[in-house]
């Protein structure tokens, strides 16, 4: 590229000698297109055909579920694999949700459907009353796609926001295409903890439009403990290129609301800030570093985090008075040390969050979710 000091002398030598005019370098600030004129999701261009094989696969995957990397290998029309659901999916709330990241909640919400179950089991799960107990309100793949419609038409939603679903893939594929018949005209958001299978992620291609991975921890030994899954990180991996092989980096319209691409998000743990920065290092040399990303510093853990201990007999300790509430006022260390999972028991720190970040600045992340100082969107 001719340097903009060339004068037209040397832009004639240079095209005599095919030489480059200057070793000097420019910068192009052009933003590569996130942004577009309009946008049709992904499931209404698939052909009748397509659909027919995805409508079979899925099926297939409900007498023999092997979709998610804990591979039960049961029929869900008879059977409880890890997840704990079978052929229907059992919901626990659908509604307008206003929890999201700008980009997705918009003005009118993000169409939320809260499915119960899961085939992680974090320690420190925020929904742990819907994720590790079954409840909810059980629906068929078809009358889930009805939901989506209300979704649409009483809660006039951005987007359809699919909340823990990697255990009930078949079922949403089939609720998917039986919205499309209906009249669905939302991108479909797919928000998971990434502990998807990557035949998983090749039945929903061409369903969904923005993947919402997270990406919560690094090392093996902590998702063992923390997760109970020792290989998440590795399956998390996979799963997230292959999300972003099929619909890139995120893609907005005009009005800030993100319709195609991935928006990755990572919550920062207490003690765990080095596992942020292997991910976000990560991320940027594998993934994209145009990649949308969320770090994020809201964590407040439930489950079993700050619960007494079990004894050896298997029961509580009476110890429930004192116990630290995270966020709340500290114990005392002793306190402390009786409590469950006592390194997570405490709030992150906002400089445990800025070191992350400035470790995804530094791996050439740019596109990095902030609050707008305008109180509009950042896209
Ligand atoms: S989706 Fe459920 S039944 Fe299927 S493999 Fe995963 S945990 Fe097992």
């Amino acid at each position: 590229m001719l340097a903009r000091s060339s004068t037209c002398l040397e832009i004639w030598h240079a095209l005599r000698t095919s030489r480059p005019l200057t070793t000097r370098r420019t910068k192009s600030y052009l933003a590569p297109p996130y942004l577009l004129d309009d946008y049709i999701p992904r499931y209404q261009l698939l052909s009748p055909l397509q659909e027919s094989k995805k409508r079979t696969e899925a099926y297939a995957h409900l007498r023999n579920c092997n979709l998610c990397p804990r591979l039960c290998s049961v029929n869900r029309y008879e059977k409880r694999g890890t997840c704990l659901i079978g052929a229907d999916v059992v919901v626990n709330t659908v509604a307008p949700h206003f929890g999201e990241e700008p980009c997705l909640q918009g003005h009118n919400g993000s169409g939320s459907v809260f499915f119960s179950g899961c085939n992680l089991r974090c320690v420190f799960c925020q929904n742990h009353d819907i994720a590790h107990q079954k409840n909810g309100f059980h629906l068929s793949p078809e009358e889930l796609g009805e939901w989506y419609l209300k979704l649409q038409e009483v809660g006039n939603v951005h987007n359809i926001n699919l909340v823990t679903p990697e255990h009930v893939v078949p079922q949403v594929v089939l609720s998917i295409l039986h919205a499309k018949t209906l009249g669905l005209r939302l991108p479909i958001v797919y928000n998971t903890s990434s502990f998807d299978s990557l035949a998983s992620i090749e039945l929903l291609d061409g369903l969904i439009d923005v993947y919402l991975p997270d990406f919560k921890v690094w090392d093996a030994a902590t998702s063992r403990r923390l997760l109970k899954a020792e290989d998440y990180a590795k399956v998390a991996m996979e799963s997230i290129k292959a999300m972003h092989a099929q619909v890139g980096d995120l893609c907005f319209t005009a009005d800030g609301l993100a319709k195609k691409g991935v928006l990755l998000r990572h919550l920062v743990m207490p003690g765990h800030e080095d596992e942020g920065k292997h991910i976000v290092r990560w991320l940027a040399e594998n993934v994209s570093k145009d990649l949308y990303v969320h770090i994020m510093e809201q964590y407040h853990p439930r489950a079993h985090v700050g619960k007494p201990r079990r004894t050896t007999s298997g029961r509580a300790r009476d110890l429930v008075t004192d116990i630290v509430e995270p966020g709340g006022a500290s114990a005392d260390t002793a306190t402390n040390k009786q409590v469950r999972y006592e390194e997570i028991n405490r709030p992150v720190s906002l400089d445990e969050v800025d070191r992350v970040k400035t470790a995804a600045r530094e791996a050439g992340l740019w596109r990095l979710l902030e609050v707008a100082e305008h109180g509009g969107f950042n896209i």
